[in-house]
């Protein structure tokens, strides 16, 4: 086994890798990028050099670098993570050449699953099952649609080179298919430098069921169970869980038999994924290997009992595998979900900032939480804004959802848009607990899975947000009458007392809403004896409550209730069971400017590129048009027209970089 290991990668992944190698007493490199000085995996390591700028590709996408640093500090073996150099068939060269360990396959098996076409081709000779479709190295438009039409529509264009649902298109029917051709060529190539296109049969009701394998140096190979991930947006998992609901024994079997057949097929070795879709009727077919340690591994090793990372760390050190396919046991249920820095109300819209307060949920025998990240910690622009993944297990999959739903109600996040409150829907939605799944779940379920959260459902937060405020403004006064000498000075009491004026007051709080405008909450407080009438939104509710840090027990017309309260900057976020909500408190001595001007311009939502400019000065456009498309966090986010208007100006151009918050056309609003 190694004694010292450098991990070529960052986040929750690199803390994860470093956990399980700490506990073999193995040492750990760390390598960061300029903005990660302060990061997590660099504090859990045991040395850490920084490898250059922020960007990926000048620092930890330099594999010379990173080699330099193996060697240096005398690592045996790299272990790459996921994403970055993990599935890069160079790196792993470059690695044999210095004679250091790549912890993962050998590049040849990278190379041969790095074109999906190619894999394809492997596959069918290897007799595992496969999507009917088109996968030659003829990229002629014309032949690509003769084999779409004489398949029939729906098809999927697919880059070969793909990853991370990008560079795909559902055609769904032939006149469709000439642009949906050009937009997922674009996209490959803008992701991928390589548009090179295979076309599928468009299953329209499949699951994701993968499975997991690993290859040893001795010609071993096993399958651990499986893994359900249909929930997925736009082609990318939201819930893992394992075993996938409803799997039977012989299908499991035919699975990972050919799942394995798939391994030894390219020579594999160490963790693999191979993934299928799973179609109604039962048929299977081969969708691609990934062939590193997968984001949605833990819910393996939950069911197993197994540490894959130590597998993997067992593997490329020339040991055996651990277990024979026949020790092979799966216990109880597993679920994951990833907690991201986005806006699903937004378009799923990443976010960034500051994790001004972050409260995760105790760790046990049944929950789990694999982060990279801490309180005060920063969600940049140049990284994937994972936060978390959250893996929960219990005995049986009602009993698991279950404690996932509790689990994600601890997990309170203030300071961005997260997708706590979403995923929390989506666990407890009634078709999902019924296991009603396939990869159209959160289109089918949108409704529900997006239905505000504003309005009359939001009196008692609201009522527990005033009460907050009141309550923190009381513990601010009396700790300044303590530091000032003077308890009894009117100024330093709190019970509502103004100078010629009546004991009563009146909070504003704004509310995002998903309209354009946001919520105006007024809530007018009277003091009483023991706590506050408040009168919000037209209700009056009696409200009395004590404040212990960010724990509130408020009392709200006899109905006692908990909630934890997150405030920076008059932005309070109220935890309740029922999700987060958060208010902006509007303070009285600040003037409230209305910033509404005529017409105005449209603003970049956040740093990133600009993909393309759709519009011209003096074109009119109507509310709703699409204006802009932008690159940012790995996504294309389009920028529309707000009302109708004219464009008057336009300040960017395609491949520009623009901030958060530049101005990117002016526009003229029409009078309504
Ligand atoms: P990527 O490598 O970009 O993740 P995949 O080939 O793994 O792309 O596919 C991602 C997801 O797209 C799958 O999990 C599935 O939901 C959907 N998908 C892929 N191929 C098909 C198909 N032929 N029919 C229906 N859905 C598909």
């Amino acid at each position: 086994m190694f004694n010292k290991i450098l991990i070529a990668n960052r986040g929750e992944i690199a803390c994860r890798v470093i956990r399980t190698a700490h506990k073999l007493g193995i040492r750990c490199v760390a390598v960061y990028s300029e903005a990660d000085a302060n990061a997590m995996h660099v504090a859990m390591a045991d040395e850490a050099v920084c490898v250059g700028p922020a960007a990926s590709k000048d620092s930890y996408l330099k594999m010379d670098t990173i080699l330099q640093v193996a060697q240096e500090t005398g690592a045996q073996a790299i272990h790459p993570g996921y994403g970055f150099l993990s599935e890069n068939a160079p790196f792993v060269q470059k690695c044999q050449e210095a004679g250091v360990v790549f912890i993962g396959p050998p590049a040849s098996a990278i190379e041969a699953m790095g074109s999906k076409s190619a894999a394809k081709r492997i596959m069918e000779e290897a007799k595992v099952p496969l999507v009917p479709g088109y996968h030659g190295e003829d990229q002629d438009p014309a032949l690509l649609k003769k084999h779409s039409d004489e398949m029939g529509y729906p098809v999927l264009l697919k880059a070969t080179a793909g990853g991370g649902g990008k560079g795909m298109r559902v055609v769904w029917s032939a006149d469709e298919f000439t642009s949906a051709l050009d937009a997922a060529k674009r996209e490959a190539m803008n992701g991928f430098a390589d548009d090179t296109m295979l076309v599928e049969k468009y299953l329209t009701k499949p699951r994701h069921v993968e499975i997991q394998v690993f290859c040893d140096q001795h010609g071993n190979s096993v399958y651990l169970a499986e893994r359900d991930c249909s929930v997925q947006r736009r082609h990318q998992k939201v819930v893992e869980e394992a075993p996938a609901p409803g799997m039977s024994d012989v299908l499991r079997k035919a699975m990972g038999e050919a799942a394995v057949r798939a391994a030894e097929a390219i020579g594999y070795v160490g963790a693999g994924t191979v993934e299928f879709l799973l179609d109604e009727d039962g048929s299977f077919y081969f969708m691609e290997m990934n062939t590193r340690l997968q984001v949605e591994h833990p819910v393996t090793e939950l069911i197993t009992g197994q540490d894959l990372v130590e597998w993997q760390l067992a593997v490329a050190s020339g040991q055996p595998l651990p277990i024979t396919q026949d020790e092979v046991q799966i216990n109880g249920h597993a679920v994951e979900v990833r907690i991201y820095a986005e806006d699903p109300d937004n378009d799923f819209l990443p976010a960034t900032g500051k994790l001004e307060y972050l409260r995760t949920p105790e760790e046990n025998r049944y929950v789990r939480v694999d982060t990279g990240v801490r309180e005060g910690d920063e969600v940049s622009i140049y990284y994937d804004p994972m936060i978390a993944k959250l893996i929960v297990w219990d005995e049986n999959r009602d009993r698991a959802m279950q404690r996932m739903s509790q689990a994600l109600t601890e997990y309170r996040i203030a300071g961005m848009k997260t997708n706590t409150h979403f995923l929390k829907r989506l666990i407890d939605n009634k078709a999902f607990r019924d296991a009603e799944l396939d990869t159209g779940f959160i289109e089918k379920h949108e409704a529900d899975l997006f239905e505000a959260h504003g309005g009359s459902q939001s009196a008692n937060p609201l009522a527990m947000a005033t009460l907050y405020t009141l309550l923190k403004q009381k513990q601010d006064r009396q700790a300044q009458a303590v530091r000032s000498h003077d308890e009894t000075s009117p100024w330093h009491q709190f019970s509502g007392w103004r100078l010629n004026e009546e004991p009563t007051h009146v909070v504003r709080f704004t509310q995002e809403s998903s309209g354009d405008e946001p919520i105006e909450h007024e809530v007018t407080v009277n003091w009483l004896d023991r706590g506050f009438r408040l009168t919000l939104d037209g209700h009056i509710m009696i409200a009395d409550g004590t404040l212990n840090d960010d724990r509130l027990q408020a009392s709200l017309n006899g109905h006692s209730r908990n909630a934890f309260v997150a405030e920076l900057n008059g932005h309070v976020t109220v935890f309740t069971d029922q999700g987060a909500f958060e208010f902006q408190w509007q303070r009285p001595d600040l003037d409230n400017h209305d910033f509404e001007e005529e017409g105005g311009s449209l603003t970049a939502p956040m740093n990133g590129s600009i993909v393309a400019v759709l519009v011209e000065p003096g074109q009119k456009v109507t509310k709703g048009t699409a204006m802009v498309i932008m690159e940012a966090m790995k996504m294309e986010h389009t920028i529309t027209a707000s009302a109708d208007g004219t464009v008057t100006e336009i300040f960017f151009q395609p491949g520009d970089l623009v901030e958060g918050g530049a101005d990117l056309l002016a526009f003229e609003a029409e009078e309504a």
